[in-house]
């Protein structure tokens, strides 16, 4: 079995000011693949401390993660700290700071001197590439045990991880086959009723998560190979998808807006938005199809992308009435075959309150959402209320029954 501790070190994660979202992606990816993980231990910038920790981490696991504190200045000690516990020191390594140098002199600027202790290396450690940021990890083996020290910026840890980790770890033989599908519009208790004892077993296991987007369902299995980890969840995946095809829009990395832009099938849409901020665009921005869009809490604007005087002045903006106005006004004024529209409000008597309208040339559709929550929690709920009731509403005239990916 092998045994692992992780470590963030950063004085603004221990403060708070930052969330420890590394230790929870690599927390994750040991548990997919087996290693067993004991403890995550968060240390501020300090020497003697993170010594002390890895110390101990490495009296008792086998593998010690590292993440955070490579960068160039003096309060980035993860590097020192590994070596003062090892006993090594520190060299140069030529190769590293040709690479370093390289990076600077490619952006015409000649590399600061606090750089080169990015290009240190121990004896025991292996230089691990960081194709994305200046700071290469570290691959320490000593004494049968592991320490991996990685950049803090997640992106630069998770591809570092992925590409550089993984591929160099003694991983016990045992593979995990996992699909997560995506749901919308039904309940994680209906779920759960629907998919009865299946949810029981152990392996292949069936668990649900309530997010934002809907109820995901997660299928996964574990066996030697990852070949038998995959027929064993074969099965149970069909079952689960079939029981659950009305309501499935998508699987693992689609995205709910994804999902809209396959029901629009090559329809153009149209968005406005009041009160949420423009998330609902942010959302949609990579998509294809999306045409054009207005974002306003101006009410003479509103007026003129089709809000009605006799709307404002009676139900206001926040209201099932403007966002149904609105919708068919996307449409109108933005020129676009299918509007969806969003009106919220996120301080006042009607916080938390949003009404999202959908209108396209043989459906309309509105949706009533009231949460509670700070304003970007309520722009974000919104906006993906607006994505969900597209998706419902649009997929439905076809006439298969077998949404999306059914
Ligand atoms: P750099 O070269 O950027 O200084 P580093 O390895 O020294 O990299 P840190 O200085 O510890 O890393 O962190 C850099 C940034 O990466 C932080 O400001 C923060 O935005 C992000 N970060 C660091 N650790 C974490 C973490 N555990 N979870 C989420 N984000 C983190
Ligand atoms: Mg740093």
């Amino acid at each position: 079995m092998l045994l692992a501790e992780i470590i963030s070190v950063g004085t603004e994660l221990l403060l708070g000011e930052i969330v420890d979202s590394n230790a929870a992606f690599l927390a994750r990816e040991l548990a997919a693949r087996g290693i067993t993980l004991h403890r995550k231990v968060v240390l501020g910038d300090n020497l003697n401390r993170l010594a002390e920790g890895l110390r101990t981490a490495l009296a008792r696991a086998d593998l010690v993660i590292v993440g955070g504190g490579l960068g160039p200045t003096d309060d980035d000690l993860t590097r020192e700290a590994i070596a003062e516990v090892l006993g090594e020191t520190p060299t140069e390594d030529p190769a590293l700071l040709a690479w370093l140098e390289g990076l600077y002199a490619a952006r015409g600027r000649p590399m600061p001197q606090v750089n080169r202790k990015q290009a240190w290396l121990i004896p025991s450690a292996q230089a691990l590439p960081n194709p994305v940021g200046t700071a290469p990890g570290w691959f320490v083996q000593t004494g049968g045990k592991i320490i991996v020290a990685l950049p803090g910026p997640p992106r630069e840890l998770q591809r570092m991880w992925r590409e550089q980790v993984l591929p160099r770890l003694p991983l016990p033989d045992h593979a995990l086959f996992a699909v997560t599908l995506h749901t919308q519009g039904i309940g994680e208790s209906n779920i759960a009723e629907l998919l009865g004892d299946l949810t029981k077993a152990a392996n292949p296991s069936v668990a649900t998560y309530a997010r934002q987007t809907g109820v995901d369902v997660r299928v996964a299995a574990s066996a030697p190979t990852a070949e038998e980890a995959r027929a064993l969840a074969a099965p149970v995946l069909d079952t689960v998808r079939h029981i659950l095809a009305r309501w499935i829009w998508g699987e693992d990395d689609d995205t709910l807006a994804g999902a809209v832009t396959q029901a629009l099938g090559g329809r153009t849409l149209g968005v406005i938005e009041a009160g949420s901020g423009g998330a609902l665009c942010l959302l949609l921005a990579d998509q294809p199809g999306f045409l054009d869009a207005a974002v306003t809490v101006d009410h003479a604007r509103l007026i003129t992308l089709g809000l009605t005087p006799v709307t404002l002045g009676s139900v206001g903006v926040v209201s099932e009435a403007a966002a149904r106005e609105l919708a068919a006004g996307a449409r109108e004024h933005l020129g676009a075959e299918v509007g969806l529209a969003v009106v919220t409000a996120t301080a006042g008597e009607q916080a938390g309150q949003a009404f999202v309208a959908l209108s396209a040339e043989n459906a309309e559709n509105v949706a009533h959402v009231n949460w509670p929550g700070d304003p970007a929690q309520i722009r974000e709920r919104a906006a993906v209320a607006a994505l969900a009731l597209a998706y419902r509403t649009l997929r439905l005239p076809q006439p298969s029954g077998k949404a999306g990916h059914a």
